[in-house]
């Protein structure tokens, strides 16, 4: 296997052009690649500059889990932290999570983020959002969102032999015509569902925005995962009540 480590946006589109693979920390592809044969060629965007970004509204797709810190809204970087082992998290890349892991757990804070994926495309690189990404698996050089006021993430413990942990994340953001939105994206048993609601900063807030949430796709969802979206919730409006 030939891997191709470009430099530049041009040498990765002309990596990508040739059929290199991309890679990230090869946690999950080593063993299939052991198992079914290895790619003539592959590419890791290691040396990029573009997919190693660490900024407060950027995170580039080759960063490896464990190097995400507070540069990063709360909710993406408790998710990285959140993510199976030490050296699991030394290895495994953003890239990786999202669009070649199963459990993706970083894949509720991008949502709750808002964010976009900036992706390398054979005729150059473009913005496109993340279902897409997922669907049509590009590649993905970075992601980009903007600040949300507030932000947060909790998994829940795994159960040996069980389902994947339920994982909840929310963010609440300032839109460009001065309302406050929440987002709440959930993981369970390997669905993941997301929802948005106004805030208009009474009392009641709370019990509204979550019975708005609960009449979206979130009321699909089991008893003990509603009740953990209503901490968090609660959490979030706490939070932000002196700002
Ligand atoms: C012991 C263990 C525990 C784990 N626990 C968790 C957990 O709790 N939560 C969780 O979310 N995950 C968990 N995982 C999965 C882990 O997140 C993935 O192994 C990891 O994110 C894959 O990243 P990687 O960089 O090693 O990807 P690789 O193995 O290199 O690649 C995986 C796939 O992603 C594709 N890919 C890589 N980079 C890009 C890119 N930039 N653009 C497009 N496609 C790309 C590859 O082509 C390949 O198909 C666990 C894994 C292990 C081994």
């Amino acid at each position: 296997m030939l891997l191709r480590l470009p430099t530049s946006v041009s040498e990765a589109q002309e990596y990508m052009t040739e059929g290199a693979v991309p890679i990230g920390g090869a946690t999950l592809v080593w063993a299939t690649w052991q198992r079914d044969g290895f790619p003539d060629r592959s590419m890791s965007l290691r040396e990029l500059p573009e997919a190693n970004t660490i900024e407060p509204e950027a995170l580039g797709a080759a960063v490896v889990l464990s190097r995400i810190d507070d540069r990063v809204p709360e909710v993406l970087r408790r998710a990285a932290a959140g993510v199976g082992t030490g050296a699991v998290r030394r290895t495994a890349t953003v890239g990786g999570n999202i669009v070649g892991s199963t459990l993706r757990c970083l894949l509720p804070a991008a949502l709750v983020l808002d964010a976009r994926a900036v992706i390398l495309e054979p005729e150059g690189v473009t913005e496109t959002d993340l279902a897409e990404v997922l669907a049509k698996r590009h590649l993905l050089l970075s992601l980009r969102w903007r600040t949300p006021v507030t932000s947060n993430y909790v998994k829940a413990a795994a159960e040996p032999g069980g389902p994947s942990p339920l994982v909840v994340a929310a963010a609440l953001h300032r839109v460009d015509d001065g309302r406050t939105l929440l987002r709440v994206a959930v993981r369970s048993e390997d669905e993941v569902f997301s929802e948005s609601a106004e805030c208009h900063g009474d009392a009641a807030d709370a019990e509204d925005l979550l019975r708005t949430l609960r009449n979206g796709s979130l009321g699909r969802l089991p008893a003990s995962a509603g009740e953990l979206v209503g901490r968090q919730v609660t959490d979030l409006l706490a939070r932000t009540a002196d700002r």
